[in-house]
C-alpha cells in the first residue's frame, strides 16, 4: 500500500482516484471544485487545501488536470510541487497535453533531482470507472517499473514508450489515427448507403474484408448497425467531439514541432473543428458521420 496524493478530480480523476482507494491505498485529494472533493472524501479519501499540502509526505502524486497550462501551475513555479514535495516522491502526470510542456515539466524536474513520468491515458469516463485504462507512459525505465504497480489499479494495459514526452506523443499518434479511421468509416458507410446499400450488410462485408478496422469491429458510427454503439443512442455517451479537437490540436503541434507530414490527421483536424463549430462538441466523436450528410 503506498501513500498517494491525487490532484485533478473531474470526470477522469475522479474514477481514478477512487480505484486507488479500492485497491487499499492511502489516498490524499485536491481539486480547486469543493464538490469533487467531497465525492472521494466520502468514499474515504483525505483531503489537503491546496497541492502543495496533498503532495507533502507522500510517495506517489499522480495529476489528471485539463491541458498544458493547468500542469505547469501546479508543477512549476515558487509554489510548484517540484519545488515542495519531498525527496523521493514520484510525480506521475496522466494529463493529455503537449509533448512540449511535459519535456519542459521534466527538465526542470530533473535539475531539482525530482522523478516525474508523464503517463497519459486512452480509454474515457467509463474505462476509468472500470479500472480498463491504458497508459502510455514516458521517463526513464526505473520510475517507470516504480509507477506500473501503482497505475496497475486504474488501467489494464501500462505501457513504457520510452523517455519524457514518449507517452504524449504515443497518445496522440494514436488519437490522431483514430479520428482518421473514423471519418474513412463513415465516408465509406454514407457512400454504400447513398447507392442503396445496407449499412449492416456493408459494415458485415467490409469487416469480412480489408477495410477491417476498430471503428467497424466496435465503435460502428452508422446509427442501428450496432447496438451498444454511441451511434445507436444519438451519440451519447462516448468521447466528446471536443476532446478529439483537442487531441488533434496537439497532435498538429506535435508535428509541426517535429516537422512530420500528417495530411490525413490534418484534414480530420479540420473536420472535426467544422462539426464542432456547428455545435456537435458535446456528441460522441463518431457523430462525425452527420457532417458527411444525412
Ligand atoms: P475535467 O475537466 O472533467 O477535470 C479536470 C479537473 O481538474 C477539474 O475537476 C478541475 O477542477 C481540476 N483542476 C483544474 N485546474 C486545477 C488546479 N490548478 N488544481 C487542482 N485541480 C485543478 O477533465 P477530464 O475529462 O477529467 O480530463 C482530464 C484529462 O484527461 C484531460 O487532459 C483530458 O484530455 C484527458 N482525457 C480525458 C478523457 C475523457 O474521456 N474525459 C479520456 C482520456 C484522456
Amino acid at each position: 500500500m503506498s501513500k498517494i496524493a491525487f490532484i485533478g478530480l473531474g470526470n477522469m480523476g475522479g474514477p481514478m482516484a477512487a480505484n486507488l482507494l479500492k485497491a487499499g491505498h492511502q489516498v490524499t485529494v485536491f481539486d480547486l471544485v469543493p464538490a469533487a472533493v467531497k465525492q472521494l472524501t466520502d468514499a474515504g479519501a483525505a483531503s489537503a487545501p491546496s497541492a502543495k499540502e496533498a503532495a507533502a509526505n507522500v510517495d506517489v502524486v499522480i495529476t489528471m488536470l485539463p491541458a498544458g497550462k493547468h500542469v505547469e501551475m501546479v508543477y512549476l513555479g515558487e509554489e510548484g510541487l517540484l519545488n515542495t514535495v519531498a525527496p523521493g516522491t514520484i510525480l506521475l502526470d496522466s494529463s493529455t497535453i503537449d509533448a512540449t510542456t511535459a519535456r519542459k515539466v521534466a527538465s526542470a524536474a530533473n535539475e531539482k533531482g525530482v522523478a516525474v513520468m508523464d503517463t497519459p491515458v486512452s480509454g474515457g469516463v467509463a474505462a476509468a470507472a472500470a479500472g480498463t485504462l491504458s497508459f502510455m507512459c514516458g521517463g526513464s525505465e526505473e520510475v517507470f517499473s516504480q509507477a506500473k504497480i501503482i497505475l496497475e489499479a486504474m488501467g489494464k494495459n501500462i505501457f513504457y514508450a520510452g523517455d519524457h514526452g514518449a507517452g504524449q506523443v504515443a497518445k496522440v499518434c494514436n488519437n490522431m489515427l483514430l479520428s482518421v479511421l473514423m471519418v474513412g468509416t463513415s465516408e465509406a458507410l454514407r457512400l454504400g448507403v447513398d447507392n442503396g446499400l445496407d449499412p449492416t450488410k456493408l459494415s458485415d462485408i467490409m469487416l469480412a474484408s480489408s477495410g477491417r478496422n476498430w471503428t467497424l469491429e466496435v465503435y460502428n458510427p452508422y446509427p442501428g448497425v450496432m447496438e451498444n454503439a454511441p451511434a445507436s443512442n444519438d451519440y451519447q455517451p462516448g468521447f466528446m467531439v471536443d476532446l478529439m479537437c483537442k487531441d488533434l490540436g496537439l497532435a498538429m503541434d506535435t508535428a509541426v514541432e517535429s516537422k512530420s507530414a500528417t495530411p490525413m490527421g490534418s484534414m480530420a483536424r479540420s473536420l472535426y473543428a467544422a462539426h464542432a463549430s456547428k455545435g456537435n462538441g458535446q456528441k460522441d466523436f463518431s457523430s462525425i458521420i452527420e457532417l458527411l450528410g444525412k
